[in-house]
C-alpha cells in the first residue's frame, strides 16, 4: 500500500483513492508529453546519424506515467520524467 505519491512506482499499485476513498490498484498509462515528442523529434536527428535502433528505446524511456483509479477514472498521480 502506497500512500505516498512520491514514491509511486512506474508500474501499478496498490493506494487509496484520494476521489472515491476506495482502496484500489492504480492503472498506469504512458503519455507522450510535448517534451516527449522534441526529444523523440531531436532523438530521431542524431539517430540518422548514429542508427535508428535508438530511436524507440529513448521514445519509450521519456514518457510520462499516470496512475488512474480503476473505478472512478480519476487520475491519482502522474510521473513526470522532467
Ligand atoms: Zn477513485
Amino acid at each position: 500500500m502506497i500512500l505516498d505519491l512520491d514514491k509511486f512506482p512506474a508500474h501499478p499499485c496498490q493506494t487509496q483513492c484520494p476521489e472515491c476513498r476506495q482502496f484500489v490498484t492504480t492503472e498506469t498509462s504512458t503519455s507522450v508529453s510535448s517534451v516527449t515528442c522534441l526529444i523523440c523529434f531531436m532523438t530521431a536527428l542524431i539517430g540518422c546519424v548514429a542508427g535508428c535502433c535508438l530511436i524507440p528505446f529513448c521514445c519509450d524511456r521519456f514518457k510520462d506515467i499516470t496512475h488512474t483509479c480503476p473505478k472512478c477514472r480519476v487520475c491519482i498521480h502522474t510521473i513526470k520524467k522532467f
